[in-house]
């Protein structure tokens, strides 16, 4: 029969596990048994919702047959099996979530290091780190025709009709021989197989069985001096089958749960946070969530999909419920256990049911709490979560119109001005003083460039902290909030920045009067390049400021550029001037009395005002010429 040879990604891999000097080979029997899980779970979903299948949940079991004469050991299945082209997609390509993400794992690290391999689903091929043959022979449920797959090894497999009489999957490993480093004969002893079910597959919700082999007092001598002893077989259950979900809080260790988390959903990282609700009430259900430490590679892209696996009692029912996880937190991992679904209706009904809507809002708002105390009681890991997950945050606060702001605002943090470091809201609010007005805060694209920014001088002096919005989404923060605790939000760029008493305002209205013939020259200079001219009392030591017009920011238009560099979108540009600066003098001087240098000053003034503000300038050669002629 003819060896085909596997996809390139799996013999690389293959040969991984194959050389692997690996100390934690014995999760291949971990492997082993959670396909076999996942297998029956389909054929026991079927169950459910067909009548025609006829199978009863204890009917299901995974057993597993050690040999030692023979140098075999079988995990055995009563799930869906495979049938021929399964066979072939299934186990000759690694195309599959398990392996694959551990080879993407592989790639970011050195091959060398090949200690994640503990830490990952490394999926079927992983049986190659402890045999040297793996045959299965599988019949799909349905299926009159049974398949068997062999293989040696990294130099192909081969797949031929066999018989089986039920429906299901034999992987029979031929366990390797013992080397003077490894005992590969341990994995055909009971009592180990037994300790590494215990240890990797207790919460296997279906039995484990093995025939093990016990002692007893033969029958008719117990009372005699010397008893005589018997051994005998019999089959026993290995796995307390219990889902770590069931089980009490307090009964369950941080490093089972992280372990579970890891296992479950291929991290390689502890998630920075558990949340476990055992919930009785309209809608009983038990959650198991957590809150991962890094975000997916493509986390941030249309790939990902976000969602929780649904259980009804014990019986997986979906692999990823999209409907039970809110948008604003689809970072969240996890599973979700009721009793109380109907199990009787297609999924695509269960989209639209109703308990399921309830513990989606009730899931929500436990999200919600767990973050905000993870944010009061460990600021550290809060932090590490906002650098994963931050943008996610604050997406969730602009989508649909600001739907879930909220629930959104109070998670998010902003670098703060006077506290150099990041703050939340509520921070911010809670230390302003008492005559600030407004939730100052400043766009751009980094924290250096925005400490310089004119107009932070004077709120620097007042003792007034400033929020740092660096990112592209931030443009659109304050515009969807409005306000936070009553207070308004102020961009440092603003006309009024809410600072001057009523006398000092009339006193700047009459130096505008005062100053009109300079501004309108000023304006006319400049033509369709600025809305607006005018003074300000906000630039400190200053001369010159560009700010934007209400409506779009700065940071906007960059945005929309980017989007569309076509795009003729623009932030309309004011130019202040600040009436006590030195140089303001000398141009007013110099529109009176030599309008050709007053020009000058001008096209310096508003190209040094873009450059502050970070936006590019439209004419560097002129600008260079401008400035050299006057420091000649
Ligand atoms: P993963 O389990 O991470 O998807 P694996 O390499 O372990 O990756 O398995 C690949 C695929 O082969 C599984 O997704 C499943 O479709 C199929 N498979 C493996 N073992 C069994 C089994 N015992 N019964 C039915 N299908 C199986």
């Amino acid at each position: 029969m003819a060896k085909k040879q596997f996809k390139a990604e799996s013999k690389r891999l293959l040969d991984l596990m194959i050389n692997s000097i690996y100390t934690h080979q014995e999760i291949f029997l971990r492997e082993l048994i959670s396909n076999a899980s996942d297998a029956i779970d389909k054929l026991a979903y079927l169950a459910l919702t067909d009548e025609h299948v006829g199978l009863n949940r204890s009917d299901f079991q995974i057993e597993l047959v050690p040999d030692e004469k023979n140098r075999t050991l079988m995990v055995r299945d009563n799930g869906i099996g495979m049938d021929q082209q399964e066979l072939e997609s299934n186990l000759g390509t690694i195309a599959r979530s398990g392996s694959f993400q551990f080879k993407q794992g592989l790639d970011e690290k050195k091959p060398e290091d090949l200690d994640i391999i503990g830490q990952f689903g490394v999926g079927f091929y992983s049986a190659f780190m402890v045999a040297d043959q793996v045959t299965v022979i599988s019949k799909k449920y349905g299926s009159d025709e049974a398949y068997m797959w062999q293989s040696d090894g990294a130099d192909g497999y081969t797949i031929a009709p066999t018989t089986k009489k039920t429906a299901g999957t034999d992987v029979i490993l031929k366990i390797k021989a013992d080397t003077e480093d490894e005992q590969y004969s341990r994995f055909l002893r009971t009592w180990e197989l037994q300790q590494l079910v215990r240890k990797y597959s207790d919460y296997i919700r279906y039995p484990i069985r093995m025939e093990v082999e016990k002692t007893r007092m033969k029958e008719g001598t117990e009372k005699e001096e010397k008893p005589e002893y018997e051994t005998y077989r019999e089959t026993e259950t290995l796995n307390s089958m219990v889902p770590i979900w069931h089980r009490k809080k307090k009964d369950v260790t941080d490093e089972e749960y992280n372990n579970f988390y890891k296992e479950k959903f291929f991290d390689f990282e502890d998630p920075l946070a558990v949340i476990h609700a055992d919930v009785e009430g309209a809608v009983t259900y038990q959650a198991l969530l957590y809150i991962p430490a890094r975000a997916p590679y493509d986390f941030y892209t249309k790939d990902f999909k976000k969602g929780l696996q649904l259980y009804s009692s014990g019986v997986m029912i979906m692999e990823n419920c999209a409907d039970l996880l809110p948008d604003c937190f689809r970072f969240v991992r996890g599973v979700v256990d009721s009793q109380d679904l109907s199990l009787n209706i297609s999924r695509e009904m269960l989209q639209h049911d109703r308990q399921l809507k309830f513990i989606a809002g009730n899931l929500e708002k436990k999200i919600k709490q767990e973050l905000s105390k993870l944010m009061e009681s460990d600021r550290e890991k809060y932090e590490k979560f906002y650098q994963a997950f931050g943008m996610q945050i604050k997406y969730g606060t602009l989508a649909d119109y600001g739907a879930k702001k909220d629930v959104m605002q109070d998670l998010i943090l902003y670098w703060s001005s006077k506290n150099e470091k990041l703050t939340s809201f509520a921070e911010y609010v809670a230390a302003m003083p008492e005559e600030q007005k407004y939730i100052y805060y400043a766009n751009g694209e980094n924290r250096n460039r925005l400490a310089q920014l004119p107009q932070m001088e004077k709120l620097r002096e007042k003792g007034y902290d400033v929020l740092f919005m660096t990112d592209e989404v931030d443009g659109f923060i304050p515009q969807t909030l409005l306000k936070y605790k009553e207070k308004e939000f102020r961009s440092v760029m603003a006309d009024d920045l809410g600072l001057a008493t009523d006398e000092e305002k009339k006193a700047a209205e009459e130096k505008s009067e005062k100053s009109k013939q300079t501004l309108d020259f000023v304006r006319q200079t400049l033509g369709e390049s600025v809305k607006e001219v005018r003074l300000s009392e906000n630039l400190g030591s200053h001369p010159v400021s560009i700010v934007p017009a209400e409506g779009m920011t700065f940071e906007m238009e960059k945005y929309f550029k980017r989007l569309n560099p076509d795009s003729d979108m623009k932030a309309e540009r004011v130019m202040e001037l600040n009436a006590e600066h030195p140089l303001f003098n000398t141009l007013q001087i110099a529109v009176a009395q030599d309008e050709e240098k007053a020009k000058k000053i001008v096209r310096i003034l508003y190209t040094q005002g873009l450059l502050m503000a970070d936006l590019p300038i439209e004419n560097p050669g002129e600008y260079t010429d401008l400035v050299c002629g006057l420091i000649q």
